[in-house]
């Protein structure tokens, strides 16, 4: 029998779709790659029996599986591969909340919104905010290991992960962990699957650790002449104190922004930072306030403080909007470069370096109190020698990092676009590391070939 004959046979009514068209919606994730394949079929599953009989019949007839989740990646690491299997998680959503444990157990496919407004009906709250966390899923966040703006303070999804269920190559689905705060039996194999980019199994349950409601926090925003004086702020702040957001914008990203909001942004501004404190009582107000004069210290040109939590909320959705408002400008590639913080300020001043050099725009904007950047080379699309000298600085941004000691990427995976980079970054020692554990779990190659590791 086909494979789609057999998909077809083994799932519920209207769970394979081969349909060109209605397929393309589940090609691409958001780095738009343009080698995406078509591919033989997408399963929109709806249990773990429904992804282990899919990755049962893959596992047969050797065809390759692409976990998806929203598709909101930015390193395409959920693009389609031609003749494959998109296995969407999308129609899995359920969520439940355990309030004496403070735990939520969830379906993959579940927004990051929904787990977070699922905990916010008892009282708490799910951490890791990914600026996408109103259109990413769950799982995709566990399988990219996704960041966000209160990671700074509070941590990145790995931290609130305890449990998963995963489908294996073989078809097994394995139960990881669990509803238990301390365990160390055996190694930490849950670990193991969060950041793995969809190259070692599919998950299909999480549990979750969550945290009382985050208090309101105050709201800190300074605008900058130079560059560097908002990244020594950045230093200088993370140097004696935990904010519960530090977030960096550049020219070109505020710019943008004030393009779309309107909002009366700085546009002269060579740097903006947004930062805020959440600490109990009147400790906010003396946080916020010591941010102020550092800010100051270090020459910001305007710098304004509030408690209104509409009038933060405003700021950060202005920070959130970055991407989108750059993209309007044209194509964008996409850099997710990190560094340890001191070399913070090397990193933008070097980027800044490489688009003067190569004639391309990058907009920066940052997670700066983790010293993680998001360079975004903008792109026009019709201008072909542009696009080859972007390609080389796009290469010579992960060089600088890596050369300041950072890594080619901080949250959003190597996916397709960063693979070629991998092997140069690990080093071969560790890259054989990577391949061992990878040839371990899924001889075949079926999950995700291509992604994060080029050539097996
Ligand atoms: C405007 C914008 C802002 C963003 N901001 C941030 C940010 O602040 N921080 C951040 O970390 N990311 C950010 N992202 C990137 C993206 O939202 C995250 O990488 C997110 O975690 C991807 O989730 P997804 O559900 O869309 O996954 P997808 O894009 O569908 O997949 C991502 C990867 O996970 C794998 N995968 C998905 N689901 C599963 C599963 N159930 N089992 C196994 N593998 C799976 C896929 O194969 C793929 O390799 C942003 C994206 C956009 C567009």
């Amino acid at each position: 029998m086909d494979v789609v004959s057999a998909l077809t046979d083994a799932l519920p009514p209207s769970a394979v779709i081969t349909d060109p068209d209605s397929m393309d919606a589940y090609r691409w994730d958001r780095a738009n790659d343009p080698d995406a394949g078509v591919p033989l079929a997408v399963v929109r599953a709806t249990s773990t029996a429904d992804v282990q009989a899919v990755v049962r019949i893959a596992a047969e007839a050797k065809v390759p599986i692409v976990p998806r989740g929203a598709g909101s990646g930015l390193s395409g690491g959920s693009s389609a591969i031609a003749g494959g299997i998109v296995l969407s998680l999308d129609r899995m959503r359920e969520i439940s909340i355990d309030p004496i444990t403070r735990m939520a157990v969830a379906q993959p496919g579940a927004f990051n919104a929904e787990v977070k407004a699922a905990a916010a009906e008892h009282g708490l709250w799910y951490p890791p905010d990914p600026s996408s966390f109103e259109f990413c899923s769950i799982g995709g966040n566990i399988a990219t290991n996704a960041g966000g703006l209160c990671c700074v303070k509070y941590g990145v999804t790995t931290d609130y992960v305890l449990g998963m269920t995963v489908v294996l190559a073989d078809g097994r689905a394995v139960e990881l962990g669990g509803p238990r705060l301390k365990d160390v039996a055996g190694l930490p194999l849950t670990k193991l699957f969060v950041g793995s980019e969809g190259t070692l199994g599919v998950i299909t349950e999480v549990t979750l650790r969550l945290i009382p409601a985050q208090l309101p926090p105050t709201t800190v925003v300074a605008v900058f002449p130079k560059l560097a004086d908002a990244t020594n702020a950045v230093l200088e702040a993370a140097r004696e104190m935990r904010p519960s957001m530090l977030e960096f914008m550049d020219k070109t990203s505020i710019n943008a922004v004030e393009d779309e909001l309107k909002m009366g942004l700085d546009r002269d501004a060579e740097a903006m930072l947004i930062m805020q404190s959440d600490e109990p009582g009147e400790h906010a107000g003396t946080q916020a306030a010591r941010l102020d004069e550092l800010c100051k210290a270090n020459n910001s040109s305007e710098c304004y403080v509030t408690n209104d939590p509409e009038e933060g909320e405003a700021f950060i959705t202005a920070r959130r909007m970055a991407i989108p408002a750059v993209e309007k400008k044209g194509a964008l590639l996409l850099e997710d470069v990190g560094v340890p913080l001191p070399k913070l300020g090397d990193l933008v001043i070097g980027i800044e370096q490489i688009a003067a050099d190569r004639g391309v725009t990058i907009a920066v904007i940052a997670h700066a109190g983790d010293g993680n950047t998001h360079p975004l080379l903008l792109l026009d699309p019709t201008d072909e020698d542009q696009q080859k000298r972007a390609q080389i600085a796009y290469g010579e941004v992960m060089d600088l990092a890596t050369g300041l000691g950072g890594t080619i990427t901080g949250e959003h995976g190597v996916g397709r676009l960063k693979a070629p980079w991998l092997a140069p970054h690990l080093g071969p020692d560790v890259m054989d590391l990577n391949h061992r554990i990878k040839k371990a779990l899924d001889p075949d190659n079926i999950f995700n070939p291509g992604a994060v590791y080029p050539t097996l």
